[in-house]
């Protein structure tokens, strides 16, 4: 049992944010602090927020070790969350410092509780009653029983500031002090849900229980897009309130939608706590305080929202659970998915991975009986699953620069004819991925990345998607000095959106790509406009696949099914197989139903072949089985190491070096290839070298890798990475 308080003076360790490779020492400050305490160190000359981890080292020089400055006014982080740093830290292979970084990643933290004024009804009578003071007067009566600020209560009462003030000034209104981060307003977990089918109550009975339980455990949530998981879980989220635990749901950045939290608003009176990247710094730090207090019950957000403090978890949904934005490719490399499951086991939570689609790994885990399983058999109403068909495009007559078969076009004019959506499908962001010199062959890269420029052509620019590096399109050949013979080659969902404008010249269109938007909320609202029914066609990238509902869609046609296929990333089969079952599940939701129509150049390709069929269990045995044989993740055990170095040869000679002392990893079963030049091999100037480690299931891997790696000392401006469970190859 460690030490849970400290007496003035004591020795304490406190973990920062900074950069350091340890806990340090400092006395516990004047009225003494509980471990787990945020408090303000000094730190050379500067305060620094950090949190009480435990007992100090005592291996400083007394004289020298300073005192903490204060205890900051924040719920204590609890052992769960310390506890779940600290596993998170070792498995990914991160400094505790990052994980505290991820842990606080709110403003304002260590700043005094900031007050503003609030007005209440008071307890005299106004000297005079007008028709602007009466209605003031009344606002306060039906809603005021937490207060309004002056702006909301004359807002809503429609009178000017200037009549709140004169009723305050005579004490018919009452003015106080409230801390500017408020509690969320309480959720009625006890109104009533929507008539579940058999099917959906079932499931719901199952996972009502599974909270209940107070124990951890996992269940996969497998449906059709429109089967009802959403409302399924809200269930699990019901009872997990009605315990009086705390609720997560995680949703892809991108389906983080007002829709959905309509929908929470509409289950249980109030929205739930919102935290994604759309959310302004006050409402993040309020956020942040309040799942502290557990003065907010449900937090509905993005993947970072898995480290909030919460004060007592019982119940995390990660929606989408395949989503490979769940997996943060930048700073901390760790998996939002696998670490709620972590979190959840150390909370005695419930974790529900819902998905139509769900990765190999979940899918491999419930076959396992490591996870519980629940499936949702069809969609709700009378959605059905659209009738899925390839267009064989060797058999279409198509002329060069041109991507839409007469086969596609055809159903096309039937939904413009009977007034239903189209969704064009081409997982290309850009006009055209390539840029060709017809004169000398010459393919425009980036000066600074080994990467092919994408034209863009709404920005009449081209872009290097490695590091966002933008030029103007040339006219000349940067190389043989040719005017005029520059083409674009090859389709991004641009130039597809052209050809569909002189294809249906009358239809309205929408092209729904990431870097058309300006933020996230401009491409939120453009959804919004979409599943309100004003597109006749959309033209879309990955972004369309998100759990949105379209109501009015009924056929999609996928432009390049066989583009995903291609690529020697172990993920490709699985990611295509998804990609196009969920965009394949955007037709057909409401009464009408869809049809889906593929494009390939292969239809008999085995991953083509389990699309169409929609047999998906034989896909994922046959997935499974295939990397079973070849001891790959789930069934073996991967790791990514990056190099970088702006010197090709330093990073490589560091990759051969590590590639030859690898001991520690063959003691193990691991094999090391590579080195090898990444696949995109240079990257912002720098050039990047990439070994992988493969190793057995049960290998104590992050321990090797850490002797490994820390056994050589980095020379100048080469920097090393280590990606545990990789998900890109990149
Ligand atoms: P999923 O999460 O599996 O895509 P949703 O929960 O979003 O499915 O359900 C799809 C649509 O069907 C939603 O508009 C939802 O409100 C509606 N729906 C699902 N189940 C029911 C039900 N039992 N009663 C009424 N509407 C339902
Ligand atoms: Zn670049």
């Amino acid at each position: 049992m460690s030490q849970e308080y400290f007496d003035e003076g004591e020795l304490v360790g406190v973990l920062t944010a900074e950069p350091l490779d340890r806990v340090l020492d400092y006395k516990a400050p004047e009225g003494g602090c509980w471990l787990g305490a945020f408090v303000e160190v000094p730190l050379g000359p500067r305060k620094v927020l950090g949190v009480v981890w435990g007992q100090g080292r005592g291996d400083w020089d007394i004289a020298k070790v300073r005192s903490v400055r204060r205890v900051l006014d924040v719920a204590p982080m609890r052992t769960e969350l310390r506890e779940f740093l600290e596993k998170a830290g070792a498995y990914t292979l991160t400094p505790m410092a990052a994980m505290l970084r991820l842990a606080t990643r709110a403003p304002g933290l260590s700043d005094p509780p900031s007050m503003r004024k609030i007005y209440r009804l008071g307890a005299t009578e106004p000297d005079r009653m007008t028709d602007a003071r009466r209605r003031v007067l009344e606002t306060l009566a039906e809603y005021g029983g937490l207060g309004f600020t002056l702006k909301e209560l004359s807002d809503l009462a429609g009178v000017t500031a200037s009549v709140v003030k004169g009723l305050a000034a005579q004490g018919a209104v009452e003015e106080a002090d409230t801390p500017r981060d408020t509690p969320y307003l309480p959720l009625n977990p006890a109104l009533p849900s929507k008539a579940l089918t058999p099917d959906q109550e079932l499931a719901a009975k199952v996972l009502r229980e599974a909270v209940r339980s107070g124990a951890y455990g996992t269940t996969l949530l497998k449906g059709v897009t429109g089967s009802g998981k959403t409302e399924v879980y809200l269930e699990a989220v019901a009872a997990c309130l009605k315990a009086g635990r705390q609720a997560l749901v995680l949703l892809p950045e991108i389906a983080l939608t007002n829709e959905f939290i309509h929908r929470v608003e509409e289950r249980f009176g109030h929205p739930p706590a919102e935290w994604h990247s759309g959310v302004t710094m006050t409402e993040r730090r309020r956020c942040w305080k309040m799942v502290g207090q557990g003065a907010a019950q449900f937090v509905v957000g993005a993947r970072s929202a898995l480290f909030l403090p919460f004060r007592d978890l019982g119940l995390i949904v990660v929606d989408e659970e395949h989503d490979t934005s769940y997996k943060q490719e930048d700073g901390v490399l760790y998996n939002a998915r696998d670490m709620a499951v972590l979190r959840a086991s150390l909370n005695k939570a419930q974790v529900v991975l819902a998905s139509a689609t769900p990765s190999l790994e979940s899918w491999a885990n419930a076959e396992a009986g490591k996870y519980a399983r629940l499936d949702l058999m069809a969609r709700f109403g009378a959605a059905k699953m659209p009738e899925m068909a390839a267009i064989d495009m060797r058999a279409e007559d198509l002329p060069g620069g041109a991507w839409i078969s007469p086969a596609l076009q055809g159903a096309v004019h039937q939904r413009l004819r009977d007034g239903e959506q189209s969704l064009l499908f081409l997982n290309r962001r850009g006009y055209a991925p390539v840029t060709l010199c017809r004169a000398c062959g010459e393919q425009v890269g980036c000066d600074h990345c080994d990467a092919r420029m994408v034209e863009h052509r709404f920005q009449k620019r081209l872009m290097c998607h490695q590091c966002g590096e933008t030029k103007p399109v040339p006219d000349i050949c940067p190389s043989c000095k040719v005017e005029g013979k520059m083409a674009a080659v090859g389709p991004g969902v641009e130039r597809v959106a052209e050809e569909a404008a002189r294809l249906f010249p009358d239809a309205r269109m929408a092209i729904l790509s990431s870097d058309l938007f300006g933020s996230a909320r401009a491409l939120k609202q453009q959804i919004e406009d979409i599943a309100a029914g004003d597109t006749d066609i959309i033209i879309g990238t990955q972004l369309v696949a998100k759990g949105h509902n379209f109501p009015r869609l009924t056929l999609v046609g996928v432009v390049d099914a066989d583009l995903g296929l291609q690529g020697s990333d172990l993920r490709a089969a699985e990611r295509t197989f998804q990609l196009m079952r969920q965009v394949a599940g955007r037709a057909g939701r409401a009464d009408r139903p869809g049809q889906a129509l593929l494009q390939t150049f292969q239809p008999e390709h085995p991953v083509i072949r389990s699309i169409l069929s929609g047999d998906e269990e034989g896909f994922w045995r046959a997935e499974a089985a295939e990397r079973e044989a070849t001891a790959m993740p789930p069934y073996g055990r991967l790791a990514g190491i990056i190099i970088s170095s702006p010197d090709a040869a330093a990073a490589f000679d560091l990759g051969t070096y590590l590639a030859r002392n690898d001991g520690v990893l063959r003691a193990l079963g691991a094999v090391v290839y590579g080195p090898a030049p990444a696949p995109i091999a240079r990257v912002r100037g720098r050039h990047r070298v990439r070994l992988l480690v493969k190793a057995p299931k049960a290998a104590a891997l992050q321990g090797a890798i850490t002797q490994w790696v820390g056994a050589v000392k980095l020379p100048r401006d080469v920097r090393l990475s280590v990606d545990i469970d990789p998900q890109s190859f990149y």
